[in-house]
Formats: structure tokens, C-alpha cells, sequence
């Protein structure tokens, strides 16, 4: 990594880890959060996170606490490299937050109404079709989600996560 590079990216944690909150509650784009929700942002984006003051040199900073950024910073601290995982928005990205775990708690409950379809096929038979309650789909994901987001809580990489809630640029 070029000097100027490195400058920069440590200029990048100084600017995140100085800047002001942005209001928790746009966080998640959730109104209004519901318990399941509640823990998730507490998980991903606690209320009560204070940064570690910023060191003056890193061997490696993640902008982006997604999937990559994430394993990225652990991999690189559990080898020893001094280590900045950069979130602006909530801990696990888009693959906890909105992409690959709620989409599959959303597959999960189309597949088990399909499958309810084929009980002849399996020897039983409903004596009335299933019917869709959309609400209680999407407070199973809801749940599912923020049991799921402890793996990717702050307190797991609290030795390697600065920031909140501020781009780095
Ligand atoms: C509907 C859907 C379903 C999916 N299903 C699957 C699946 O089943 N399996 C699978 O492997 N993949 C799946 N994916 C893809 C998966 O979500 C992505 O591959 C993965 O999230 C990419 O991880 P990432 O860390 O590169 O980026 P992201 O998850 O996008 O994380 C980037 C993070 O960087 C933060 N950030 C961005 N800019 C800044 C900045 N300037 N400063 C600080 N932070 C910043 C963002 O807030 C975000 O948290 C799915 C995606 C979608 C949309």
C-alpha cells in the first residue's frame, strides 16, 4: 500500500471517529421497529457504542461492515495486523440486513406453503387451503434476522470496529 494511501485511510477513521451521529432511528429504515428490530440495531448498531480513540497507523481499514469488511477485519486482527472496520449504517450489510437472511426466511415460508399443497402427494390432505398471513411471514423474518445478527453484533469486534453511522471518504 502506497504512503498516501495508508495517510489516507487512517485520515478516513480520524474524520469517521470525530464526526457527529446521524439519528439512530434512520438507521435501519425501520418505523416503527418492532422487538425483533429493536435487536437487531442493538446488535449491528448499538445505542451506546463509543469509538476507541483512533490509532495513528493501521495495517489494515474495511470501509464497510458488510460481508466483506467484516471478514476482512477479523481475519486480518486474528493475524495480528492492527485492524479499523468503518461502518456508516449497521454492522453485517446488506446479506444480514435486507439481502440474503431475510430473503431466505421469505423463500422458507413460500416453500412451506407450496409443499402444504402437496399433501396427496405425502398422504394427507387440508381441508382447507393455507392461507397466506403476510404480517406473521415477515415477523418470523423479523425474528429470524435478529437471532441471526449476534454474529454480526459490534461486541464481537469490538477490538477491531471504530465507527458508526459516518461514510468514510
Ligand atoms: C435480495 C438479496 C439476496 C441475496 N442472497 C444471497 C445469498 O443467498 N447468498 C449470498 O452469498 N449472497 C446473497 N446476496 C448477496 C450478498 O448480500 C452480497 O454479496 C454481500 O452483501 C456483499 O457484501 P459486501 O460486504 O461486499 O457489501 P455490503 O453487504 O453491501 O456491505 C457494504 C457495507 O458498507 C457500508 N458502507 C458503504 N459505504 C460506506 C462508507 N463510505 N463508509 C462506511 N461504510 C460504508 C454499507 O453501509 C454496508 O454495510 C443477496 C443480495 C440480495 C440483495
Amino acid at each position: 500500500m502506497s504512503r498516501l494511501c495508508y495517510g489516507q485511510l487512517c485520515d478516513a477513521v480520524r474524520m469517521a471517529a470525530t464526526a457527529r451521529l446521524a439519528p439512530r432511528e434512520r438507521i435501519m429504515d425501520m418505523a416503527p421497529p418492532d422487538e425483533h428490530d429493536r435487536t437487531l440495531v442493538e446488535n449491528v448498531h448499538p445505542a451506546d457504542w463509543t469509538n476507541p480513540a483512533p490509532a495513528d497507523r493501521y495495517n489494515l481499514v474495511a470501509v464497510g461492515g458488510g460481508t466483506a469488511g467484516i471478514v476482512a477485519a477479523l481475519v486480518a486482527a486474528g493475524l495480528g495486523a492492527k485492524t479499523a472496520l468503518v461502518e456508516q449504517r449497521g454492522l453485517g450489510g446488506d446479506c444480514l440486513n435486507f439481502g440474503c437472511v431475510p430473503s431466505k426466511a421469505l423463500l422458507r415460508a413460500a416453500r412451506a406453503v407450496y409443499q402444504a399443497s402437496l399433501g396427496e402427494r405425502f398422504g394427507f390432505r387440508l381441508t382447507e387451503p393455507p392461507q397466506v398471513e403476510f404480517p406473521a411471514v415477515m415477523d418470523r423474518m423479523r425474528r429470524l434476522r435478529a437471532t441471526i445478527s449476534r454474529h454480526d453484533a459490534a461486541a464481537r469486534f469490538r477490538s477491531v470496529v471504530r465507527r458508526f453511522s459516518s461514510a468514510a471518504r
